[in-house]
């Protein structure tokens, strides 16, 4: 199979058995690779009401056929489990070096099942595939770990590993690799946490095949050189994500004191500009980027380097709790990685249990006498190392603001920004009803990276309801989550205009098959609807209430800012939510129609 290894790994912790399998072609026909296969495997081999934490749930570490090769931007590994926050899907795509190194080993995939009695790594090395012992790497950091394993293993071994909090089981614990970057959203690091497996170790040195490699290098070269000569490349590569800040704050959109308002008066503080001057000591790219994005700083203040922070975590953990110094937000920063917890996650848990504090739901008798207030940076920097270690407070925190706001009662609720379970992410949606709907049909939870729609809002008319906004958003969610198909990062179209025109042709002259694009967006709508009928699966009752939006983005107006009194009412998110049904294919409790599921070649999948 051209532009694929060939090979699947498949680890029985229980056993502790490895074996490899060949990549099933007719998989590949129609789900292609990346969260294609792993979604597929999620579903077929996973059954039905396994508990996330047990050993029937599995983790799926998945490859696109783009992965390794000299496209631009292909480095992305889709992540896949039974999520411990949701109960539902998740899908978590990290960047790096993980998927090069893994497919040069030769495996498209990793497939995790069982539980460990003992910790244990997975070390790879080509053919030697070794289930290791962990137990002086337990209670580790994730970037002391990986660094340790660099020492002990060789620099060329890529690492992924989880922190205590996977150990501990926080529901939104993370994966972190390459000291920074993260496969963030839904807990994929708290099911490596239940399962023992504290690491992968891997280390390849086979080639790719390639179908027609001239073609294929003279088109990867041709989207290198559109992506250097973009107008934005200067920009993009000097303050990458955090560029955003200032325009999400002056657009009303910077979550701020828990989505009170999108707009932080201190934001000036933590703007790219200001990151980049005052902490940023060099750039960092993932495998084959032409433009790097990752940031890589150091805070004189705390003594520590940290990846970051990016726009997300400055957003969840600056604005969204009131922290003004940058460097205040590099250490939080650093404290979620260290401890392996999703900096979104966090973010959102920290600021849900300042407002309740503040507004006397908990007091300091339930906090162990902390005093939880906005912006102040030494006891969230406290709150973080209790919620990774369940201490206290942390423990109710550990499994998310939905959780804790159904042990609190009363309007703990109206305070839980989140959807299916997910805490949202960096976007205050209050004046874009797009991007809410976004938020509301994601298919892991409250999660921006599927359909980044607040550019389409801000064209259209921002409080504007109509049918082209469903429409924007159901193209969104299958152009953004294809590059997590094909192994490869979005940001070099989203960020540097890359046109889509380039990807049928290359994947073509990788691999030897003949797809457009219309059969790629195809591809990418069948896993859109595999993923929405695992939700139907796993979850009693799963219909359009799962689908409903934070209650604080419709009964409460937006606090301060630009967009101060704007709310999306609940007739008008419902419209939208009815416009996207049936645009989709699906009756108006959100469940896709058998002619439908026919359309898309999934009937004897989903049954
Ligand atoms: Fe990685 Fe950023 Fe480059 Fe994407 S743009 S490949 S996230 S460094």
């Amino acid at each position: 199979m051209f532009g694929y290894a060939g090979r699947v790994l498949r680890i029985d912790l229980t056993r502790r058995v490895t074996t490899t399998e060949p990549y099933d072609p007719e998989i590949a026909r129609r789900f292609l690779g990346g969260r294609g296969f792993s979604a597929y495997t999620l579903y077929t081999e996973v059954p039905t009401g396994a508990d996330p934490l047990g050993p029937d749930n599995k983790v799926i570490v998945s490859t696109g056929p783009l992965s390794g090769t000299l496209v631009p931007g292909a480095g992305k590994t889709d992540i896949t489990t039974k999520s411990p926050e949701t109960g539902g899907y998740a899908s978590a795509s990290v960047g790096g070096l993980l998927c090069a190194e893994l497919k040069y080993a030769g495996y498209d995939a990793i497939i995790v099942e069982g539980i460990s009695q003992s910790p244990v790594y997975l070390f790879i090395d080509d053919d030697l595939v070794e289930l290791r012992d962990a137990s002086h790497l337990w209670g580790k950091g994730s970037l002391t770990v990986e660094e340790q394993l660099k020492t002990e293993l060789g620099e060329a071994f890529q690492i992924a590993s989880v922190g205590p909090a996977a150990e501990n089981l926080v529901s939104y614990a993370c994966i972190t690799h390459d000291f920074g970057r993260q496969a963030g959203r839904g807990g994929v690091g708290t099911v490596l946490g239940a399962k023992k497996l504290k690491a992968i170790a891997v280390r390849g040195s086979k080639s790719i095949p390639i179908a027609d490699v001239e073609t294929f290098r003279t088109l990867s070269r041709a989207m290198f050189k559109a992506c250097m000569e973009s107008d934005a490349a200067e920009v993009w590569q000097k303050y990458g994500t955090a560029g955003v800040v200032s325009w999400a704050n002056e657009i009303g959109a910077l979550p701020t004191r828990n989505f009170q308002s999108g707009f932080f008066e201190k934001c000036d503080s933590l703007s790219g500009e200001v990151m980049r001057d005052s902490i940023v000591v060099s750039d960092k790219a993932c495998f084959a980027c032409p433009c790097p994005c990752g940031k890589y700083s150091h805070t004189e203040k705390h003594g520590v380097f940290v990846e970051g922070p990016e726009y997300e975590t400055t957003a969840l953990l600056g604005a969204n709790c009131a922290i003004a110094d940058i460097e205040d937000v590099a250490y939080a920063n650093y404290l979620c990685d260290e401890l392996g917890l999703d900096t979104i996650s966090t973010g959102n848990c920290v600021a849900f249990a300042i407002e309740c504090f503040e507004k006397g739901i908990i007091s300091s008798a339930d906090t162990g006498g902390l005093e939880l207030s906005f912006g102040d940076s030494a006891a969230i920097f406290k709150l973080i190392g209790m919620i990774a270690a369940r201490e206290g407070i942390g423990e109710l925190l550990a499994s998310g603001v939905k959780h804790a706001a159904e042990v609190l009662g009363g309007k703990a609720a109206d305070l839980a920004v989140q959807v299916k379970g997910m805490e949202m992410s960096g976007y205050e949606s209050r004046s874009a009803p797009a991007m809410l709907l976004s938020y509301m049909t994601c298919d892991v939870g409250a999660h921006h990276n599927r359909s980044w729609a607040i550019t389409y809002d801000l064209e259209v008319g921002r409080d504007k309801i109509s049918a082209d906004k469903a429409a924007k958003v159901i193209e969104l969610q299958h152009i953004r989550p294809l590059f997590d198909v094909l192994g490869a990062c979005r940001l070099q179209w989203v960020e540097l205009g890359l046109s889509l025109e380039h990807y049928a042709p290359v994947l073509q002259a990788l691999t030897g098959q003949d797809r457009s694009w219309d059969d790629l967006m195809r591809i990418s709508e069948r896993v859109w609807n595999l993923t929405r009928s695992y939700w139907i699966r796993e979850t009693a009752g799963f219909g359009r209430d799962w689908d409903s939006p934070p209650p604080r983005t419709w009964k409460e107006p937006v606090a301060t800012g630009p967009t101060k009194g704007s709310s999306v009412s609940w007739e008008d998110n419902q419209r939208l939510l009815d416009m996207y049904y049936q645009q989709r294919g699906w009756d108006e409790n959100g469940i896709p129609t058998p002619a439908k599921l026919a359309e898309l070649e999934l009937t004897d999948i989903v049954g």
